[in-house]
């Protein structure tokens, strides 16, 4: 896959999610043919994707990565040449509300994707024409050599940090909760695929994500629709967990380089090089909503920040992640882009100017309601 112009035919799992549209809105871009598969659960919007919908190199099913029978016959139809699986039960609360969920989709439904994989993958030509002649033909035939399944994770897998150090891709896994717990699970089980069967994996531990499409229970959009609602903000314990934040764009452009570029059987850690406590981050978000949108001169508060209060912590609750990216970095020559300053005004400018997106789901599923206090 190495040969950047090929453009391929990508199944993308979770494309209707956070960070599976922003990707697939870039594959596209880039020319490659999309396939999304999604069970459109609470978390998962159509409307994240309305401006690619009748995009002739997008399609949309609607499917359950836990059901084999069907994803064995889209693997069949659609004849990949790679796999970019982002589908999960994604939030760390509902893991503590609900834990089966997650132990399904993420350890059940990645097994039976990655037998799909396997499958489909064990009948493919060992090289493609244009590979056998070396051919730089701009098509591309998936081929046994050519094929890539990349297993998409989180920093979350390795535990929590003291003051110091970061991840790397060797640091040992010591998940804490049921989310983190479930990832690890699966990043065992599409490693093990790789060394048993031979199938060319790659995974991708990833930092915190901010920016366009991401569902309103999550810290960010939280923040800036509790603060426009003029209700209390909610700051978990002191508010001194600190994670790292990468711009969702410049994930999805790292997850392209790691299937075009990256090494089968590697992982690689990626981050925004970009640690803020929570309380930190909060206090910026609501100092850019005083400069957006003024507080109005007869509101009982001053700025925003005057609504933060501090709630009881998250049970287990990490204290600290912090990704060390420099393998990406040095092997694939990716690093963010994003300056964060500029890419956390982005966030809010967009959570203003898109106020139909998020109120449909207020609308609906969720409510902004507190979740995961066990
Ligand atoms: P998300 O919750 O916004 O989206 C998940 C998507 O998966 C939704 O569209 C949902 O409908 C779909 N889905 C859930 N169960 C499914 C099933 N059984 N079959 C098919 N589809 C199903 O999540 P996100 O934040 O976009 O995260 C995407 C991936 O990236 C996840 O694997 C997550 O672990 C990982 N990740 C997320 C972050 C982050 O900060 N959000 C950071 C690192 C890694």
């Amino acid at each position: 896959m190495a040969n950047l112009n090929y453009k391929m035919n990508i199944l993308v799992t979770g494309g209707a999610g956070f960070i599976g549209s922003n990707l697939v809105h870039l594959l596209i871009e880039r020319g490659h043919t999309v396939l999304n598969v999604d069970k459109l659960t609470y978390a998962g919007n159509l409307s994240s994707l309305s401006a690619i919908e009748n995009h002739a190199n997008y399609r949309f099913v609607q499917a359950d990565i836990c059901d084999a029978p069907a994803m064995r016959s889209l693997f069949a139809e659609f004849k990949p040449d790679g796999v970019m699986h982002l589908a999960a039960e994604s939030h760390v609360d509902r893991s503590i509300d609900g834990p089966g969920e997650f132990i399904q989709t993420n350890i059940t439904g990645t097994y039976v994707l990655l037998d799909a994989a396997r499958d489909y993958w064990q009948n493919l030509p060992e090289a493609s024409e244009d590979e056998a002649n070396h051919s730089s033909a701009i098509i591309h035939q998936p081929s046994k050599k050519s094929f890539r399944f990349l297993h998409v994770s989180t920093d979350e897998v390795y535990g929590s940090l003291g003051e110091t150090g970061k991840f790397t891709e060797t640091t040992p896994y010591d998940p804490h909760s049921p989310y983190s717990a479930s990832k690890a699970s699966s990043d065992h089980l599409a490693r093990a695929w790789c060394d048993t069967f031979g199938l060319p994996v790659l995974i991708t531990n990833c930092s915190n994500n901010y920016g366009p499409y991401q569902f309103p229970e999550k810290l960010i959009p939280v923040v800036i629709l509790k603060a426009l609602a003029g209700e209390p903000i909610p700051v978990y314990g002191a508010g001194e967990n600190i994670r790292d934040w990468l711009y969702v764009e410049d994930h999805a452009e790292a997850l392209l380089t790691v299937l075009e570029t990256g090494k089968v059987g590697e992982t690689y850690n990626v981050g925004g090089n970009n640690e803020m406590t929570n309380i930190d981050l909060i206090k910026l978000l609501c100092t850019i909503l005083d400069e957006l949108v003024p507080v109005s001169s007869d509101s009982s508060i001053k700025s925003y920040s005057d609504l933060i209060t501090y709630v009881t912590d998250r049970p287990g609750h990490d204290l600290r992640y912090a990704i060390d990216a420099s393998k990406i970095k040095n092997d694939l020559g990716w690093e963010p882009k994003q300056d964060p300053k500029s890419g956390f005004k982005q966030t809010v400018q967009w959570y203003l100017e898109n106020e139909t997106w998020w109120s449909a789901i207020l609308d609906g599923s969720y409510k902004l309601e507190r979740l995961g206090e066990a």
